[in-house]
């Protein structure tokens, strides 16, 4: 498997700081439901035990009146519907089991024959009074109050989610308020964005100084509008915005608006606008705008249609109703603008619109190094090589890198983050933790070796593609093995010869496989599928085939609302599709061509590599240099690595455990 940028990013687990952010603390009586169950179950226990250590034992009635006719039974007390006494000498002589019992009857049938069953046999009974009405009326009230309050504890406190959890508050926002000494966030937090923050400089500005505009009369945008993928920041920005201004924060998901009631989303929009009025200046942070913000009357659209669009309107009336007294300012946050109802976006409402891009080249690197400073660095570990090795990540990813490059220091009892850490940090972020526990089937491995050698060997050998980053046959996720590029710069513009570089990387692995390995695998699924997508782009979307020339193939995605209601249709002849698929073909089969010819000049150089790989399992850019110079590396294999661990695991000193 190859990775280059145009593979989609993998949206990884946020880091945890984030979730804590968004998150409340939770109030602090938070007994859940089953612990509620866990108790009562543990009473009805305990009463049985009880009961058994008096040693009562329950007959039956049948039983009972064998007892009696055998005059084993000489007095009872009959109490409502239950006869309790004892066994006398010679049923105890007779029987094991304890002294006294205790039985049920109905008293409309057995309770008729019950005088004369003991008159008959000289039983001697009293009755005692019956039981208190009182105590015959909890006895059935309490059952039901213990029922209602369990439902109340599975699903009220659930639907409310936030302290209190009454019933009655279920029209109240659910927004958490931020004051203004709460762990601020400001702008030095924020990096890599620097056109978007600049934009809403002004309305910071604005925040902290509102009499300066008033004063020449301009209006002062009232909703910014937030537009990026997920993780590239616009809740920090947000969050940002507040600080920078020294007001409070509000935030609130889109998400919590559509709820189970229709009506309930529009009563927390007012209930939210009012509190921030009341607490202005401030900032109201609506995050996910889209799931409420979406075009009226597009696409088939389920339930909650109604209520979205109710508290739509809600949001709409509150942001007219603003007077200029009102220092509210409104971020609303979405990652798709394209789908937003255009009443959303119109003047007065959110009509300045800020793009939160992903980071590019140098952006990354002004993340790392806002996140690297909360953490201990190594003076030499190499930032800038982990942003030029992270193209499409977003910031959130960045963080994260970070964060888990310092567990993985941790972990290893290390002094600070080495660039091996921040590494080993970013295939885990993407592809997930290294599988070094897997037991690979050593044929498995062999053609996980040659697959991957035969990428490295065209991936350094072309001069067009990116240069080689490094190479690894540690499975990960669900990949048995990796090679990476390490491209100088992002790529916005792909040239043909890069792209039939690219495909020709692509397809070495499966070339490598056929050609040493004498069988292929599927491990060459996603390189295929690689392939293919960026052949048919160049044909389709590019215009760089020569027999079909520059023209758009591409089924027009425009964003009208065509795109709802029907698949887009092709627009071309049948016969302009056959030669599609024959350009496409023609492409494919020319670079597979050239990769095998360059693979098959180089058999030896490839045969090395796969060798190295079998051995060391990774090899970075400089080792694959050494052995396609005809040289011989030398540095510890794996198995020496393992012994050097062991070894030091073996000292009487107690370490923790290792982790990678
Ligand atoms: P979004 O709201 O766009 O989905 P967030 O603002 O919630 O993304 O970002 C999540 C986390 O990622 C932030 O808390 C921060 O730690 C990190 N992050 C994202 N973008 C940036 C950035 N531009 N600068 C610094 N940190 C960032
Ligand atoms: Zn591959």
């Amino acid at each position: 498997m190859t990775n280059y940028q145009k593979e989609k990013p993998v949206q990884p687990p946020r880091d945890a700081q984030n979730r804590k952010d968004k998150k409340p603390s939770l109030p602090s009586y938070k007994r859940g439901p089953f612990t509620w169950l866990l108790i009562v179950a543990g009473l009805f226990i305990l009463i049985m035990i009880v009961q058994k250590l008096q040693g009562v034992e329950e007959i039956f009635w049948t039983e009972f009146v064998e007892h009696v006719k055998n005059s084993h039974i000489d007095s009872v007390t009959v109490k409502d519907t239950e006869i309790t006494g004892e066994f006398n000498e010679t049923a105890r002589s007779q029987r094991e089991g304890s002294g006294s019992f205790v039985v049920y009857f109905n008293p409309d049938v057995q309770g008729r024959t019950l005088d004369k069953l003991l008159q008959e046999n000289n039983v001697k009974y009293n009755i005692a009074p019956p039981r208190m009405w009182f105590w015959n009326l909890i006895g059935m009230i309490l059952p039901i109050i213990i029922l209602v309050g369990i439902f109340y504890f599975m699903f009220a406190r659930n639907l409310r989610g936030g302290a209190g959890g009454m019933l009655m508050s279920f029209g109240r926002s659910r927004h958490k308020l931020q004051s203004k000494d709460r762990a601020k966030v400001t702008f030095e937090d924020v990096a890599g964005i620097e056109e978007a923050k600049e934009e809403v400089a002004e309305i910071i500005e604005f925040l902290k100084n509102p009499k300066k505009f008033q004063r020449l009369g301009g209006r002062i945008p009232r909703g910014v509008l937030l537009i990026g993928p997920p993780g590239c920041g616009k809740t920090l920005l947000a969050k940002a915005m507040a600080g920078q201004a020294d007001v409070p924060f509000f935030s609130i998901s889109g998400s919590d608006f559509v709820e189970m009631f229709v009506g309930v989303g529009a009563s927390r929009v007012r209930d939210l606008f009012k509190q921030a009025k009341e607490n202005s200046p401030c900032n109201i942070f609506l995050d996910a705008v889209d799931a409420i913000g979406r075009k009226r009357g597009a696409g088939f659209v389920g339930g909650g249609h109604d209520e979205r669009e109710q508290t739509l309107n809600a949001i709409l009336v509150e942001m007219d109703g603003f007077d200029t007294n009102d220092q509210v300012i409104v971020v609303a946050a979405t990652n798709r603008a394209d789908i937003l109802d255009h009443a959303l976006t119109r003047p007065g409402r959110f009509d300045r619109q800020v793009v939160v891009p992903l980071p590019d080249l140098k952006g990354r690197l002004e993340i790392l190094n806002v996140h690297a400073k909360k953490i201990k660095m190594a003076p030499d570990a190499d930032l800038q090589k982990v942003a030029r090795g992270t193209p499409m990540f977003s910031g959130a990813d960045l963080a994260a890198i970070i964060n888990e490059s310092a567990l993985a220091a941790t972990m290893t009892n290390k002094e600070h983050v080495e660039t091996s850490d921040l590494e080993e940090a970013r295939d885990k972020v993407r592809w997930g933790r290294a599988r070094k526990s897997r037991v690979i089937d050593e044929k498995e491995k062999v053609i996980t070796a040659y697959h991957e050698a035969g990428h490295t060997l065209v991936q350094s050998m072309l001069e067009e593609a990116d240069p080689l980053h490094k190479v690894s046959i540690i499975p990960r996720g669900p990949m048995g093995g990796a090679t990476f590029a390490l491209p100088e710069k992002d790529r916005t513009m792909f040239t043909k010869r890069y792209c039939m570089a690219l495909l020709q990387v692509c397809f070495a692995g499966r070339i490598a496989e056929e050609m040493f390995c004498d069988d292929i695998s599927s491990g060459a699924q996603s390189d295929i599928q690689q392939a293919t997508r960026i052949a048919r782009q160049m044909i389709l979307t590019w215009g760089m085939s020569k027999t079909l020339g520059p023209i758009s193939y591409e089924p027009d995605t425009g964003l009208d609302n065509k795109l709802y209601f029907m698949p887009s249709e092709r627009e071309y002849s049948e016969k302009t599709a056959e030669e599609i698929d024959n350009e496409v073909k023609r492409v494919t089969d020319e670079t597979y061509k050239k990769a095998k010819e360059l693979i098959e000049a180089n058999k030896e150089k490839l045969e090395k590599i796969a060798k190295a790989l079998l051995k060391y399992e990774t090899l970075d850019a400089d080792d694959v240099k050494v052995i396609l110079d005809g040289g011989d590396l030398d540095k510890p294999t794996v198995g020496d690595l393992l012994a050097a661990e062991q070894a030091k695991t073996d000292q009487p000193e107690p370490q923790e455990e290792q982790q990678q």
